[in-house]
């Protein structure tokens, strides 16, 4: 496996502290500032391949740091957060960051976003021509879509939703995003579409819709899509 650098953004010292001896169990390199002006100094000399970012941050607003970042580099970026704060995190998403550990966070959880982020292939720009996810097989060019083998058939923007979530597995979307990017500008808002269609897009897809294991909800935020293979 290659030896991922992360670079930790945050001013707390105690959380600091304790991503550090994380790594250093895990054996992940890391680096570390806590301040805004610093962090983006310290990203252009060490090019990570992951970011960890805090918020609320003593010299300015961690999301200005993350759109600063989105305009040269499509890294991962989990946001660290203080849990219930919704709008932070969802203004964080819609500033570009993939992902949100809500503070205090347990070490396994830190340990799967950072996996699962690391994962998801940011190199290719490319739109594959198949994308395989557990029992999930969509062909780009022909549209078909198996499941378990069987071909699935979806509605036209079922369809859409879900190519929409496999090129953007294991990643928090927020509703406005899906909305924009399925549906159209114009319809950030309408959330019983998005609600409606994640309903009978499980229904084809999951086991048990009632306990998906593909489209989690992020309570209050959006949709996740889980791929691990
Ligand atoms: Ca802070």
């Amino acid at each position: 496996m290659k030896n991922y650098l992360i670079q930790i953004v945050e001013d707390d010292s105690s959380v600091k502290k304790l991503l550090e001896i994380t790594f250093k169990e895990y054996e992940f390199n890391y680096v570390s500032c806590e301040s805004k002006k610093s962090a983006m100094m310290m990203f252009l000399s060490h090019n990570p391949d992951l970011l960890i970012v805090d918020l609320g941050l003593p010299d300015g607003d961690g999301k200005e740091f993350i759109k600063q970042i989105r305009e040269i580099s499509k890294l991962p970026i989990v946001v660290l957060s203080a849990r219930h704060d919704e709008k932070e995190i969802i203004a964080a998403l819609d500033a570009g960051a993939d992902d949100y550990i809500t503070k205090p966070f347990s070490v396994n959880e830190l340990l799967a976003r950072i996996r699962a982020n690391l994962r998801r292939d940011i190199s290719d720009e490319n739109i594959p021509d198949k994308i395989i996810c557990g029992e999930l097989k969509m062909d780009i060019a022909s549209r078909d879509i198996f499941f378990k083998q069987e071909q699935l058939k979806l509605t036209p923007i079922e369809y859409e939703l879900l190519k929409y979530f496999l090129l953007n597995t294991n990643k928090t979307l927020t509703h406005k995003q899906i909305l924009k990017e399925v549906w159209g500008i114009g319809y950030q808002n309408e959330m019983q579409y998005l609600r409606t269609y994640v309903n009978t897009l499980r229904k084809k897809i999951e086991q048990n819709s009632t306990r998906p294991n593909y489209i989690k909800t992020e309570s209050g935020i959006g949709y996740r899509f889980c791929c691990n293979n």
